[in-house]
């Protein structure tokens, strides 16, 4: 990982991390008034349960990443520039992680830009559901109160225009292995 990327990493019970960090309403409510629900396979609704899918693991390992980036990008150089290389990198990680210890990943933001036009559209299948793994918000995780309450940072939104001066992402591996087990580096 880049020298400029911080990386805090916390564990808690799964049980814990969805009573007290999860609140659907809201959250559905802002995934419904986004452009790409029910238009990316990576975004809701999924079609399936969620809370079984959640609560058959243990313990949530959850993993944010901080970048610092200058000042006055455009949002469009910030998310070329910074967030998307960041992101295909702590994903990659991610998967590696699910792929040695098991459990369900979860990617470090929701978009999905592996395809031009997303298999959804046309009714069929994603085309890489090796890569594709939903962001926490998906499923109702409020972001915010994760990093304030387990990492000590609060998030600086993108204003649509100057870039925040800080990006951060964050995303899980919910698994049943000992807690503790499992490091990112
Ligand atoms: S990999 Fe392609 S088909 Fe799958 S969610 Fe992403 S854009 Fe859609």
């Amino acid at each position: 990982m880049d020298g400029n990327v911080e990386i805090k990493t916390a564990e808690i019970p799964v049980n814990e991390y969805m009573s007290a960090f999860r609140d659907v309403s809201t959250f559905s409510e802002c995934c419904r008034r986004c452009g790409n629900y029910g238009n990316l396979w990576s975004c809701p609704p999924f079609g399936f349960d969620s809370e079984a899918c959640l609560s058959r693991w243990t313990t949530a390992f959850v993993v944010a990443a901080r970048s610092e980036v200058p000042s006055g990008l455009l949002h469009k150089e910030m998310m070329d520039m910074f967030l998307r290389p960041l992101r295909k990198k702590l994903e990659k990680r991610m998967l590696e992680l699910e792929s040695r210890y098991g459990g369900l990943a979860f990617g470090f933001s929701g978009e999905c830009h592996f395809c031009s036009d997303c298999a959804r559209h046309i009714g069929e299948p994603c085309r890489h559901p090796d890569l594709v793994r939903p962001a926490l918000e998906a499923f109702g995780f409020d972001i915010g109160k994760t990093v304030r309450e387990l990492f000590g940072y609060e998030l600086q939104w993108d204003n649509g225009g100057d870039s925040p001066w800080r990006l951060t992402l964050v995303g899980a591996l919910f698994h049943d292995r000992m807690p503790g087990e499992i490091s990112f580096m």
